[in-house]
């Protein structure tokens, strides 16, 4: 009989620390490589680092190779190879600030930087980072670029393993929020992967030993977010990065960073990444990994993608000149804005029907209340002092959901005020359909109950507003 408890690292310590490592500079995911820079070139001023540049992005922007510790194993760490998936690169700037400081875990600072040499490449994909995209600036996903390298970024990143040849590496990157873990209402927070090198997703020593580590990072996490750890899907993809690695022989291990309730920056996710990266390295450092089982890897639930921002269930829709009960499923999407350093959100009906089987990260009861589509108010708002005046909550209660104001033209079509505003001639007929962002009261005995603006809800009866934003069209 195993003692199971003996594989789990010393976590606690490591999560409780985070605050004080935060870098707070780094406070959304929007961030560019110009306010990285800063923070990697200070790393020279500290003797445990050595920083070089690995080279230039598509766009000439540098990318950055920072070294640390001393030990006989290589661990080779690197994100972003996503523009839009930046969790992991502000987890690695936190580990910045904890591995050049003195505090009471010197001494497991100390175990890690003796045994263990680090090789970090944050933000492999400055010039994604820059427009918020996953692709690099030549239009090419950087993770199917393995064996065509015909991105910059992909030359380096394959180089550098080529040359170091590490035994362990961490391929850092962000999933959609919708992706739950398994069937189930808990959204995947942290997905990982030991990545396949073939299509029988053969498991050699390399492959085992990243799925193993998995089991103990697994164990981990699931004192912070019981139940929402996933595995990704392990089809092979011959072009990817992780696949080609692992085949290389080093072992790899695939972090995704989801959806977690009310974190829209994932700031918590962050501290989990931190979390689970020192654990990981504890991990290697003592080598027990190598005692877990590998089939409480495979008991790791799949990533599922039943989640939804928000379910309507069971509404009465009129729907081709008769009422239909049916669910409602939205997703809040994001638009980038302002040179991509914010976002809004426009909102998009999903999936419409029965959608029993799924689950959300908001749902709404709508049993007998009937869906009425919003009407436009019907004078015109002269500007936005007169707009500011309006009272919403009464608009909703007369059926309205949209204004009209002829001579606005703000450069971002977006408003912070729970209404759609309707430019120049501009009109809508705000019909339930797939992909369409109605507009629409629930009532109940034609008394509004509820309004739904951009895929929000807004509480008429406890004058509660939960709409983000609204649109400008
Ligand atoms: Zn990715």
């Amino acid at each position: 009989m195993i003692d199971t408890t003996r594989f789990i690292p010393t976590h606690r310590p490591f999560f409780e620390i985070h605050r004080r490592y935060w870098e707070k500079t780094l406070a959304h995911r929007r961030f560019k490589h110009r306010h990285l820079v800063p923070l990697i070139e200070k790393l020279r001023g500290n003797a445990r680092f050595e920083v070089s540049k690995l080279g230039l992005s598509t766009q000439k922007r540098t990318i950055y190779l920072v070294k640390l510790g001393t030990g006989k194993t290589k661990v080779m760490l690197w994100s972003q190879m996503h523009g839009d998936e930046p969790t992991a690169t502000m987890a690695m700037m936190d580990m910045f600030n904890f591995f050049g400081g003195h505090d009471e875990l010197d001494a497991l600072r100390q175990e890690i930087l003796d045994n263990l040499t680090l090789y970090f490449v944050p933000m492999l994909n400055p010039d994604g980072a820059e427009a918020y995209t996953r692709r690099t600036a030549l239009g090419v996903d950087l993770n199917r670029e393995a064996l065509s390298l015909q991105a910059p970024e992909a030359r380096l990143l394959k180089e550098l393993r080529d040359q170091l040849n590490p035994d362990f590496g961490f391929n850092l990157h962000d999933q959609s929020t919708h992706y739950s873990a398994g069937r189930s209402a808990n959204p995947a927070t942290i997905s990982f992967l030991a990545p396949a090198y073939n299509h029988a997703k053969e498991v050699n020593e390399v492959r085992g030993n990243a799925m193993k580590l998995i089991v103990t990072l697994n164990r981990v996490l699931q004192t912070y977010i019981p139940g929402q750890v996933a595995k990704y899907s392990d089809s092979h993809e011959p072009r990817g990065f992780g696949d080609n690695i692992q085949k290389a022989g080093t072992s790899v291990v695939l972090v995704e960073s989801g959806g977690y309730p009310d974190d829209p920056e994932k700031q918590y996710i962050r501290q989990l990444n931190f979390t689970l990266l020192l654990s990981a390295l504890q991990t290697i450092v003592r080598k027990t990994y190598s005692e877990e089982n590998i089939d409480a890897y495979y008991q790791i639930p799949e990533n599922d993608r039943s989640l939804f921002d928000l379910i309507i269930r069971q509404v009465q829709v009129p729907l081709g000149g008769e009422v239909r009960t049916m669910d409602i499923g939205f997703n809040h999407n994001e638009v980038n804005f302002r040179q991509a350093d914010g976002f809004y959100y426009r909102s998009a009906i999903e999936d419409l029907g029965d959608l029993s089987v799924y689950f959300a990260y908001h749902e709404l009861d709508a049993s007998g209340m009937q869906l009425v589509p919003g009407k436009t108010y019907p004078s015109v708002i002269a500007n936005v002092q007169e707009l500011r005046k309006l009272d919403f909550n009464r608009l909703f209660r007369q059926g309205y959901t949209a204004v009209r104001m002829a001579r606005y033209a703000p450069k971002e079509r977006v408003t912070y005020l729970p209404i759609r505003i309707l430019t120049g001639q501009k009109s809508r007929d705000n019909e339930v359909a797939l992909s369409a962002n109605p507009d629409f009261l629930l009532q109940i005995n034609r008394q509004t109950r509820y309004a739904i603006i951009n895929g929000f809800v807004y509480d008429v009866v406890n004058n509660k507003n939960g709409v983000k934003n609204g649109l400008v069209e």
